[in-house]
């Protein structure tokens, strides 16, 4: 999973390209990628369709348990007290977002 969706392809040494990220559509993603992949070894002028980015690491990504069980917490306790503001909505709008 990577933090804006995309997949990233780095260039961490001369020579050495890692595509990633692929945030659950990896299998097209990847054999696309590898196509890309493909056409750089025979020719490096050839571009890329996604720009090489810099290797980042996500803040305070260690905490993410503590980030999950509090948020399913906090949604278990609306839903007990009835103030559950996704409750009675069907959960593929919740937030525009299709779960
Ligand atoms: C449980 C699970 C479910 C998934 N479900 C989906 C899904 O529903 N839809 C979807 O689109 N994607 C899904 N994915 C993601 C998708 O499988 C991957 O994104 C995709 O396979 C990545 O392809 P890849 O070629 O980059 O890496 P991989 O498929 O991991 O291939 C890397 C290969 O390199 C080999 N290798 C590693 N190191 C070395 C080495 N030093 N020397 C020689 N060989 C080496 C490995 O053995 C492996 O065969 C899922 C992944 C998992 C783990």
């Amino acid at each position: 999973m990577t933090a804006d969706q995309y997949p990233h392809v780095l260039e961490p040494a001369p020579g050495i390209i890692a595509c990633l990220g692929y945030n659950g559509r990896g299998v097209a993603m990847s054999t696309a990628m590898g196509g890309q992949i493909a056409r750089r070894i025979s020719s490096e002028s050839a571009p890329f369709d996604l720009p090489i980015v810099p290797l980042k690491t996500i803040a305070f990504h260690r905490l993410w348990p503590f980030a999950v069980r509090a948020a399913i917490a906090r949604s278990r306790s609306a839903t007990r007290w009835g103030c559950n503001e996704h409750a009675g909505r069907s959960p593929a709008v919740v937030g525009g977002h299709a779960l």
